[in-house]
């Protein structure tokens, strides 16, 4: 697995560089003197090692799969849609941002005896109330993360209930998950989310908001580095309405469509001039 990841690298750093329109000749240090290139040479292994990135992979809908730097494995909102396949991981901590079947399925997660599960909302203590907020704000390994309080639908979820945000503070970022988000964010939510550098938002529209709704959340919450559409129809599951609507007229230097379902991004990448938009494969 390790030698996996340090083989898969070198291209993935050139998708990363490429995503931030950077070439990586450029990036290369050009060093006149080869004393100094001999030590930068030396330190290359440990500064990879300081220097490890985030890996985010996609596994359809809004089910994300996070490894920080230091190696906490973190998945949120994991389903077990046939039609993605099924899906084999370890966590350390799961995340589910609401009780519907689509974010809460452990199956996938082959540890999850071990793994620590943390649900936004819990079952309303009143039978037929369905379900209450669960506040949070703590700390696990080397994340501070909370929820916030978000609603399924724009009646404050008097259709199809209560939804939470989850904000991830790790390593120098605020990644944050929107859940099944049904209404444009009130001044107060946007308050408590904060400042956000990557964000992952529903644009699928039927059960939460469309694409345009979620372009206005985006201006609402102006992340800084990168934007990853979810909870959208794709080739294998056509329930959702598709991203198009999320993505139309945007310059198309700003879109990264991927092979992969995976990304990685670092603390230390400059921060672009405008997020990019970045739409993971499910495989
Ligand atoms: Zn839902």
């Amino acid at each position: 697995m390790r030698q996996a990841l340090v083989r898969s690298r070198a291209p993935l750093l050139g998708l990363i560089l490429a995503i931030f329109g950077i070439s990586p000749f450029v990036a290369q240090p050009v060093v006149a003197q080869p004393v100094v290139a001999q030590q930068d040479a030396a330190k290359t292994p440990l500064a990879q090692g300081e220097d490890a990135p985030f890996a985010l992979k996609w596994h359809g809908q809004s089910f994300f799969e996070l490894t920080t730097p230091k190696g906490t494995r973190v998945v949120i909102d994991p389903h077990a849609i046939e039609a993605y396949g099924r899906k084999t991981i370890e966590a350390d901590l799961v995340l589910l941002s609401h009780l519907h079947t689509d974010h809460t399925r452990l199956e996938p997660i082959t540890n999850k005896d071990k793994a620590k599960v943390l649900q936004g909302l819990k079952p309303s203590a009143q039978p037929g109330r369905g379900a209450d907020f669960n506040p949070i704000e703590e700390s696990f390994k080397d994340i501070n993360l909370k929820t916030v309080l978000l609603y399924h639908d724009a009646m404050e979820g008097m259709q199809r209930g209560k939804n939470t945000a989850w904000v991830l503070e790790t390593g120098g970022l605020r990644i944050v998950h929107l859940g099944d988000l049904g209404h444009k964010l009130t001044r107060e939510q946007i308050r408590q989310i904060g400042q956000v550098d990557v964000l992952m938002v529903p644009v699928g529209g039927i059960y939460t908001i469309n694409g345009s709704e979620a372009r206005e959340v985006v201006d609402q919450l102006k992340p800084r580095r990168i934007i990853i559409p979810m909870h959208h129809s794709t080739r294998v599951y056509e329930d959702l309405l598709s991203p198009d609507e999320f993505l139309e007229d945007l310059p198309k230097d700003r879109i990264k469509k991927l092979a992969i379902n995976k990304i990685e991004f670092r603390a230390s990448d400059p921060v672009p001039q405008a997020p990019m938009i970045i739409m993971p494969n499910f495989e």
